[in-house]
């Protein structure tokens, strides 16, 4: 049983230009919540006071989820994580040589103390918090630094390690892939007889964060980071949509209402201001349109000849829309659902010519525009008699 991670307001509210305010925040909490994602990363409390106080709301609303907190390497910032009241804290610290000699100037052993000191003083504070440790930009690091960070994690305290593809890296099928990434991981953990849960946070900057994702469910991982619209530093991250639909329909993991993403989506995009492409799987506009006449018509005789989701999953509705490509076979299914079947085949010819012309304009007819084509070409044609 695979968990998700929401963080659309952590890692959502870094999209660029994005900020929720917190009466914002504890819609979109509360959704997540119906939802039933298994863990709301609700921000950075260090990040401002009213990041801080957002959290510790969301953390006080005895949600079935988890709640949880960002937290760097640092025990003021567990403190304020603390103070928010939550059950989880995610800490991170990089790991690669590079990095820490030309920007911490430090070196690895120095670095592993740090983390193992503030995990241990986190679970000092509070024993049942689950804590999980992510070293930053985890698959561009030496491996066998990660091995040694991450099992010093875990024997201070740690309950998860997360591999992070800070930078969409990873490409499935090639020797950059997730699921040889997390195999071999959890292989060095069982030979030092550790067994932290793993967790998978995939950037989209190749475009490929749920391909990877998916590499590493099939490796066995137990947490995927999500947001909803994908939303994230840069191209941002795995779409929680998207995610919770495959696990859901295709893997069998039925434990979440998907029914609730569109109302989820509509409310982020309203708020983030990033509109959801009419394109877009599963929440998008054109997601369950047919339009062409060929799939008009074989879909209006059984929808799954051109779908492979039940738009009801989702809370949705099928719909058609004709445009220049619409044939009369199409424009006959349509009329039927708006009650105009009995046209006769001349004004159906009319009312076809018409749809085509504004299909040529690039805009399609819905029924509701189709009913007034229909209206406009009769009373033409009682006049002009
Ligand atoms: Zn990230």
């Amino acid at each position: 049983m695979v968990w998700v991670l929401d963080s659309t307001l952590r890692e959502g509210e870094q999209t660029p230009g994005v900020y929720f305010d917190k009466h914002i925040k504890l819609a979109i909490a509360n959704l997540l919540n119906e939802i039933g994602v298994d863990i709301i990363e609700a921000g950075h409390p260090v990040v401002t006071p009213e990041i801080h106080a957002a959290v510790k709301s969301i953390a006080q609303k005895g949600f079935k989820s988890i709640v949880g907190a960002h937290s760097r390497s640092l025990k003021n910032d567990i403190d304020l994580a603390l103070e928010c009241e939550v059950d989880f804290i995610g800490i991170f610290y990089c790991v690669s040589d590079e990095r820490l000699q030309t920007v911490f100037k430090k070196d690895l052993e120095t670095a592993i103390t740090q983390i193992t000191d503030v995990i241990k003083y986190a679970k000092s504070q509070k024993p049942n918090l689950l804590i999980r440790y992510t070293p930053e930009d985890t698959v561009r690091s030496q491996f066998e630094n990660v091995v040694k960070a991450a099992s010093a994690a875990v024997e201070a305290g740690a309950d998860i390690i997360s591999v992070a593809d800070t930078t969409g890296y990873m490409v499935p099928g090639t020797n950059r892939s997730m699921y040889d990434y997390i195999s071999n991981l959890k292989d060095e953990f069982a030979k030092r007889k550790l067994f932290p849960k793993v967790a998978v946070h995939c950037h989209n900057d190749r475009g490929l964060a749920l391909a990877n994702a998916l590499d590493a469910y099939r490796a066995g991982v137990d947490i995927i980071d999500a947001a909803a619209l994908g939303l994230g530093e840069r191209a941002g991250i795995v779409d929680l949509a998207e995610l919770l639909v495959v696990l859901s329909v295709d893997h069998n993991e039925q434990r979440w209402n998907i029914s609730k993403l569109t109302q989820l989506y509509d409310l982020v995009s309203k708020h983030s201001g990033i509109p959801i492409p009419a394109n877009y799987p599963i929440t998008g506009k054109n997601a369950f349109t047919h339009c062409a006449g060929v799939h008009t018509h074989a879909a209006s005789i059984n929808p799954m000849h051109y779908e492979s989701l039940d738009p009801n999953l989702l809370g949705r509705e099928r719909s058609f829309a004709l445009d220049q490509m619409s044939g009369i076979a199409s424009l006959r299914y349509a009329l039927k659902l708006v009650g105009e079947e009995s046209m006769d085949d001349e004004h159906q010819m009319e009312v076809l010519k018409e749809v085509k012309f504004v299909g040529q304009r690039g805009r399609t007819v819905d029924l509701s525009e189709l009913k007034h084509i229909v209206d406009a070409v009769k009373h033409h044609k009682t006049y002009n008699k």
